[in-house]
């Protein structure tokens, strides 16, 4: 197999663009203690100042943490979101280019192709939520530039085997993103390992599911350095501000996710194995990730009835495979007790 070159797909406007310079990119060394370059306002009040647009210091952090070279890296700081907006302006053509990407799976992908008017091609998965790996690739032709995998998948909380994703890999003539936003909770592990091996492999990662920082808005794409670079070119020059920066920092610094982790996993598999016992609960999916996505006997009443006793669960029956399913996302242990005694409270009318 001819390993492929992730430049061959990426729009020929972005692999031309001159990219932002600031003057502090362009005047390298010098000794300067006198700023007078970028029309700020002087009095220091901690954030007067524009942040390093490449954010070295957290970059060199997150590379660290996740055992990636720097040069692998890029940071998002409108989360993984901002990742999944530059892949399809990076890689299709408006009106021109195609994506392909799993349903059920998270919506953005769909809003983002609307938003850069890329046509998504949705290939259902199999009746279990396995992967159908020969129908997504026949749904690709020439102008089909992107494939996108969530894993684990939301919402329906499997991860997929990593063998079917190289295969992806190795078969599509295009770039293959893995959106691990939920892999801290996974036993199946990262697929960046490949992207060595497999230079049109993306994976994207967060800090807002199980790094508990969704409010600092942080995501990342870990890639082939040749992409990494272009995401950079492409970026809002000053896309993470500075006491994000800084905060992420010091909480990489004195974070440890494992007990955390090691008590939602406990929860999930405590309410995977009590759940099928409440009468209104038809079928729990098997999860790798922080969430459960349950079949009831009547998703909208059960929902209704959650909320008003205080508890609001996502309901995602509209989905394609997910008629009448919940997705319950796992709280603290007081949340989900309160959560449980009221499913097996609850009484159909
Ligand atoms: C929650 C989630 C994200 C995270 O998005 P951020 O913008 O990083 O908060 C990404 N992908 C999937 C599938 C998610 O469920």
């Amino acid at each position: 197999m001819l390993t492929k070159n992730p430049l061959d797909y990426v729009r020929p406007n972005i692999l031309a663009l001159e990219p932002y310079s600031t003057a502090r990119d362009e005047c390298k060394g010098g000794d300067i203690s006198v700023w007078l370059d970028a029309n700020e306002n002087p009095f220091d009040n901690g954030v007067n100042r524009y942040p390093d647009p490449h954010h070295k210091e957290l970059k060199r952090h997150v590379a660290a943490l996740k055992e990636v070279k720097e040069e692998q890296l890029f940071l998002g700081g409108a989360g993984s979101d901002e990742a999944i907006d530059l892949t399809f302006r990076m890689f299709c053509r408006p009106g021109i280019d195609n994506a392909i990407a799993i349903t059920p799976s998270y919506g953005v992908y769909k809003v983002s192709a609307d938003v850069n008017d890329i046509e998504l091609r949705e290939v259902q998965l199999t009746d279990d939520f396995q992967l159908p790996v020969s129908r997504i690739l026949e749904a690709a032709d020439a102008n089909s530039k992107l494939i996108w995998i969530c894993s684990p998948n939301n919402p329906t909380g499997n991860a997929f085997a990593p063998d079917d994703i190289l295969r992806l890999c190795d078969e599509f003539n295009g770039i293959v993103v893995v959106d691990e936003a939920y892999v801290d909770f996974s036993p199946t592990g990262s697929m960046k390992t490949a992207i060595g091996s497999h230079p049109n492999l993306i994976v994207l990662q967060t800090f807002s599911k199980a790094w508990g920082m969704a409010g600092l808005r942080i995501g990342m794409a870990i890639a082939d350095p040749r992409i990494a670079e272009l995401y950079a070119r492409v970026k809002y020059p000053y896309n993470i501000n500075g006491p994000t920066q800084r905060e992420i920092i010091n909480r990489i610094r004195r974070t440890d996710i494992a007990g955390m982790v090691r008590s939602i996993i406990d929860d999930r598999d405590m309410l995977m194995c009590e759940l099928p016992k409440c009468t209104c609960i038809k079928k729990v999916y098997p999860s790798d990730a922080n969430f459960l996505l349950v079949k009831v006997s009547n998703a909208k009443a059960v929902y209704d009835y959650l909320i008003l006793n205080g508890v609001i669960v996502r309901n995602r029956s509209r989905l394609p495979g997910c008629a009448e399913c919940l997705r319950l996302t796992i709280g603290t242990p007081e949340e989900n007790r309160r959560m449980l005694t009221l499913l097996q409270t609850y009484l159909p009318e």
